[in-house]
């Protein structure tokens, strides 16, 4: 099961993505995670990437390409992964092409989360997340059982750096003008799978499930 989940910021891709891997027991590769991992490290990837993702820009497509080469070549992945925010551009998209080449790169399922714009301000800036297990909230549509703490941990609930008003308009920017194409491409292969992202989490898990034929 090798599976590409697509999305505006704010889709409620992480949290699908989780699901998905845990019902696949795949697992589930976030490029903005380790991403995040590496500023909160600051390793030389986090220092380089944290005023990009800050502003709502896109690392490097090079530093991108080695960090999911590296990742998918893990023992873990080699059954079938989860990706959740790769590939962001047609670049990134056909050097994955070519890294899961002879590698039945053919059973590939895109879906992507269809959210309209406007609702994709009040979604981020909503959104809190744990700061120590990664856990993702939302204030109205899936808040924590106690206010401002993760159910899962216990760590105190943070808003991302990135989820103020200025950033998502530039992250809403470089999704339109970057990962639309990159939608288009998996179309012209055969390998998109269309999936209304605007319902409660539930109802959206199972469409992406019918939508992988599950
Ligand atoms: P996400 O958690 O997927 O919303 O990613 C958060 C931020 O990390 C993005 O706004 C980008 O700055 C950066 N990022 C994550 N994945 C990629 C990628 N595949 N290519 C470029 N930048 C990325």
């Amino acid at each position: 099961m090798r599976v590409i989940l697509v999305g505006p910021p704010g889709s409620g891709k992480g949290t699908q993505a989780k699901q998905v891997s845990d019902r696949f027991a795949i697992p589930h590769i976030s490029t903005g995670d380790i991403l995040r991992e590496a500023v909160r490290n600051k390793t030389a990837l986090g220092l380089q990437a944290e005023p990009i993702m800050a502003a709502g820009g896109l690392v490097p497509d090079d530093l991108m390409i080695g960090i999911i080469r590296e990742r998918l070549n893990q023992e873990d992945a080699t059954a079938g992964f989860l990706l959740d925010g790769f590939p962001r551009t047609v670049v990134q998209a056909e050097k994955l092409d070519a890294i899961l080449e002879g590698n039945e790169g053919s059973d590939l399922s895109v879906v992507v989360l269809l959210v309209p714009d406007a609702l994709i301000v009040n979604r981020i800036t909503l959104r809190r997340s744990c700061g120590a297990c990664g856990s993702v909230y939302h204030l109205e549509n899936l808040p924590p059982s106690m206010e401002g703490v993760c159910d899962k941990c216990g760590a105190p609930l943070v808003a991302r750096p990135d989820d103020n008003e200025e950033a998502v308009v530039k992250r809403l920017g470089a999704y339109h003008a970057q990962t639309a194409p990159v939608v288009e491409y998996y179309r012209a292969k055969g390998k998109l799978k269309e999936v209304d992202g605007n319902a409660a989490v539930d109802v959206v898990f199972e469409r992406v499930m019918r939508s992988l034929g599950v």
